[in-house]
């Protein structure tokens, strides 16, 4: 159980405490966490990171705005599914992996995921995101056909291709409870 961090007037995060030493976040669908230090005072240790927290908090504010005024991509689900087997393709001889099938179904939990077999399921509400983030989630799911694991050789490989990870994790969160929302 992670404890709820407010946020002005209206929002509330989950907070963690962890052995690291910088602050951190992590997106994933429908939630955003904030990693902090562990210390004896709780309390102090939020106060000591509060700067930092409203930094993160108006870039997430700021990237719900522009994703919130852009438009929906208008793309079909045909042409959504060609797509992922383009970037699939694309991705798996850039890695120099192979995967068998792809699957496409509406899931309300997650974007996309690899199963051991080889096989990758990617949610239709995909459909409505901008094209570098469906690439960004066709790397993913095919880097996972290297490394199952999100460990480090697996942030290493999404680094290395994706320097500005965070950004796009982050408009991926906001991208979440707009399609979410939508249909
Ligand atoms: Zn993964």
């Amino acid at each position: 159980m992670s404890p709820e961090l407010k946020v002005g007037p209206d929002h509330h995060y989950h907070l963690e405490f962890r052995k690291v030493k910088e602050p951190a976040v992590e997106f994933e669908p429908g939630q955003m966490t904030i990693i902090l230090p562990k210390g004896d005072n709780p309390d102090e240790v939020v106060r000591v990171h509060s700067e930092w927290i409203s930094h993160i908090h108006a870039n997430v504010q700021a990237a719900l705005r522009a994703a919130s005024t852009r438009k929906m991509s208008g793309r079909t689900q045909p042409e959504f599914r060609n797509l992922v087997w383009k970037l699939a393709e694309e991705c798996a001889k850039e890695l120099g992996v192979e995967f068998y099938k792809i699957h496409f179904k509406k899931t309300a939990d997650k974007w996309a995921s690899c199963g051991t077999d080889g096989n990758l399921n990617f949610n239709t509400l995909m459909r409505n995101l901008p094209e570098h983030l469906i690439q960004y989630v066709v790397y993913h799911e095919i880097a996972h056909r290297k490394e199952m694991n999100h460990g480090k050789v697996f942030q290493r490989i999404m680094k290395d291709k994706f320097p500005q990870k965070r950004q796009i994790d982050m408009e991926l969160y906001v991208y979440w409870m707009i399609v979410n929302r939508v249909s």
